[in-house]
């Protein structure tokens, strides 16, 4: 039925800074496609990368695909909400689109490594919620990987050596998925956006919704 619980629920609100960070392979850009398939007003934040374009990758959709000239001069001119070099490559969030979709009330998501959660978690700490995915085991990491086929054999070696300095920064996001069961831990992720949309603290449009309700003017 239309009518009151609609309008409840579409109250204005603040946006939230959704980060997703794991260890490369542990299925972490799945996830996002499919929070981004299921939440048609979530936005993907379209990182910036010297990294080489995969075979699978679109330049504008998955990442902007830059020289290092570039990033640099997008690093020095204050165009980054955030970046770092991870595995060798430079990558960093475009400010302008993020700073937008806050102002605007719409959700963004972030898939980006810990360092870039930590730099955002800094800068907007009440914006940002922050999910770690963790494989199940090292050996279904390494499996992932190399199902990927997207990287090389020396890529990928590096990738699982990195991943044993990325892992403990779990300890620093709010929430933690272990990624056994695509489907589960997709649903997991699901519900922790479900739920921080619902936070009180950023949820100002109930201010005007409770008094409609209780006819009163504080
Ligand atoms: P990341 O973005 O963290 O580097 P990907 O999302 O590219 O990882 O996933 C790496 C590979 O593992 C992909 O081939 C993906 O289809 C597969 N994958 C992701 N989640 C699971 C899962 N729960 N079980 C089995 N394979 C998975
Ligand atoms: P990949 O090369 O596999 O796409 O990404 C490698 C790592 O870089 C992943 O952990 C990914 O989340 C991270 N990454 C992608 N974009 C950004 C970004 O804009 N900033 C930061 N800090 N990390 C990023």
């Amino acid at each position: 039925m239309a009518g009151a619980g609609t309008i409840a629920n579409n109250l204005a609100r603040r946006g939230v800074m959704l980060v997703l960070s794991s260890p490369s392979g542990a299925g972490k850009s799945t996830i996002a496609r499919n929070m981004l398939n299921a939440f048609p007003d979530l936005t993907l934040s379209v990182s910036v990368t010297t990294r080489a374009r995969r075979g699978s990758e679109i330049d504008g959709t998955h990442y902007r695909f830059i020289s290092e000239t570039e990033f640099q001069r997008m690093r020095d001119s204050d165009a980054l909400l955030e970046w770092a070099e991870v595995h060798g490559n430079f990558y960093g969030t475009p400010r302008d689109p993020a700073i937008q979709a806050m102002q605007e009330g719409r959700d963004m998501l972030f898939d980006i490594d810990w360092q870039g959660g930590k730099q955002l978690m800094e800068k907007a700490r009440g914006d940002v919620v922050s999910v770690f995915i963790l494989p199940p085991s090292m050996d279904e990491l390494k499996r992932r990987l190399v199902r990927r086929a997207e990287d090389s054999e020396e890529v990928i070696a590096r990738r699982l050596k990195n991943a044993l300095e990325e892992i403990p920064h779990w300890q620093e996001y709010d929430y933690v998925v272990i990624n056994d069961d695509l489907d589960r831990a997709f649903q997991e992720v699901k519900s922790v956006l479900v739920a921080e949309r619902l936070r009180q603290d950023r949820r100002h449009g109930l201010y005007d919704f409770a008094r409609t309700l209780t006819g009163s003017e504080k």
